[in-house]
């Protein structure tokens, strides 16, 4: 019998098993696949160390229809999904009004402050340097009203939470980006944030990182587990004292099952790979600030991503933001090649309406523990989470104070 189950093996759950482990725990880490094959593969990449202020939903009532019209690339919908989704936009809507903000925004920048050193920790102990560049990322404007204003929060943020930023004119980006097409008229460098040129690959170097140190790596049905005794138990004797949900979008599938009644919902997201053709390929992470899509250099091609797609979690794939997104990044980048995969990948990021993840004791049951939700910022703040969860479960005092994150705050 193990100390604690992890249940899921995404960037969340790899990140909790090896701290745990540290801490002299045995741990099994639990998935039904691979290690970083799901949401921690297909993500954009970004280690977002400015990412002090999570995306929320649109106050101003003018934007809300102009995003009715189903029409752009960062956001899309499914009309016949809205009922069963509306109470989550509502609570999100509500979450997002300047004083609610405010309060999420103060919350959660502690977990964002120690992204980049409770990552660095890992690639190096995981020997994973290679497969990140430490250069930030670039948001690149169309006009000059968008780049002035972002300029100007920019400048907030950074004396508010010390985010690093540099804004720069047309012909600086040029130089940094030779290969981007006229249409731009500047860049916000954020300048701190790290990128990974193969998500997927860093969770796996996690997981064998992870193994190295004596931790079990399990394949089996998280969806199993059962009550045993005073601890947890999943099909096929796999039993430990305590376990630990980091599902990310189907942690809601298990814990609706164990009662709990969690707002939880997911934003659908989209990439594909191209190739690139010319002699000034894409070196670094650039987003297209006015349309809402990512171009990541990774090292199986550019990935495209996409913005927020409202609707049930498995219903078919819909990837309109997709090919809209395709063209406009023609414009920003002229020698975007070809596809290189016969169909897009969807994936699905884990949100609550609060925008700030849930991570902590699940109120009703001894030895059970959440961490999910980690929205747009998941591959950001596993690591930060995974020694947080750690901490909480050993005794230790927190890096952090855990209370704002706590599932007892989406609970009727
Ligand atoms: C298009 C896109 C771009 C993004 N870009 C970024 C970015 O640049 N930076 C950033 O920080 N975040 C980004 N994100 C968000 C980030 O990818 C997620 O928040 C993060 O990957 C969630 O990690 P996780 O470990 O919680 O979930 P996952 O990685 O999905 O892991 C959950 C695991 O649970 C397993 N599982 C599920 N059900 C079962 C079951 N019944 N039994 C056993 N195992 C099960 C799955 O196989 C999976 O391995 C992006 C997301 C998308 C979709």
């Amino acid at each position: 019998m193990a100390d604690v189950l992890v249940l899921g093996a995404g960037i969340v759950g790899v990140s909790i098993a090896i701290h745990l482990l540290k801490r002299g725990r045995t741990v099994v880490l639990v998935d039904r696949r691979e290690a970083g094959e799901e949401t921690s593969y297909g993500n954009a990449g970004l280690i977002q160390r400015e990412g002090v202020a999570p995306y929320t939903f649109p106050q101003d009532l003018g934007e809300i229809l102009r995003y009715g019209l189903n029409d752009r690339i960062d956001m899309h919908y499914h009309p016949l999904a809205l009922p069963a989704v509306a109470p989550f936009l509502f609570r999100y809507w509500r979450a997002s009004r300047p004083q609610s903000y405010a309060l999420v925004k103060r919350h959660y920048e502690p977990l964002i402050r120690h992204c980049l050193t409770e990552h660095g920790a890992l690639i190096d102990e995981a020997g994973a340097g290679a497969l990140i560049d430490k250069k930030g990322w670039y948001r690149v404007f169309r006009t000059a009203e968008k780049r002035d204003a972002q300029f100007a929060e920019a400048r907030t943020l950074a004396q508010e939470f010390g985010v690093g930023h540099a804004e720069l004119d047309a012909a600086a980006m040029a130089e940094r980006e030779p290969g981007l097409g006229a249409a731009i008229v500047g860049a916000l460098h954020w300048t701190d944030p790290w990128s990974i040129r193969d998500p997927g690959a860093l969770v796996k170097a996690y997981r064998d990182l992870f193994e190295r140190l004596g931790g079990t790596v399990v394949r089996a049905d998280a969806m199993g587990l059962e009550r045993k005794g005073a601890g947890w138990s999943l099909p096929g004797g796999i039993d430990a004292a305590e376990a630990v949900v980091a599902l990310g979008p189907w942690a809601g599938d298990l814990t609706s099952r164990l009662g709990y009644d969690l707002p939880l919902g997911v934003k659908r997201g989209y990439h594909m790979h191209y190739g690139q053709s010319g002699n000034r390929p894409l070196a670094n992470w650039v987003q297209d600030a006015e349309r809402g899509y990512m171009l990541a250099p990774m090292a199986m091609g550019v990935r495209l991503t996409t913005g927020a797609e409202f609707a049930q979690r498995d219903a078919p794939s819909t990837p309109v933001q997709l090919d809209r997104a395709e063209v406009a990044a023609r414009e920003v980048l002229p020698g975007l090649g070809g596809r290189l995969e016969a169909a897009p990948w969807r994936g699905a990021r884990p949100c609550t309406p609060d925008m700030m993840p849930v991570i902590g004791r699940a109120p009703r049951h001894a030895g059970l523990w959440f961490a999910f939700g980690h929205a747009h910022h998941g591959m950001t703040l596993g690591p930060v989470t995974g020694r947080l969860v750690a901490e909480m479960m050993t005794g230790e005092s927190p890096l952090i104070d855990p209370a704002p994150y706590g599932a007892e705050r989406l609970l009727g």
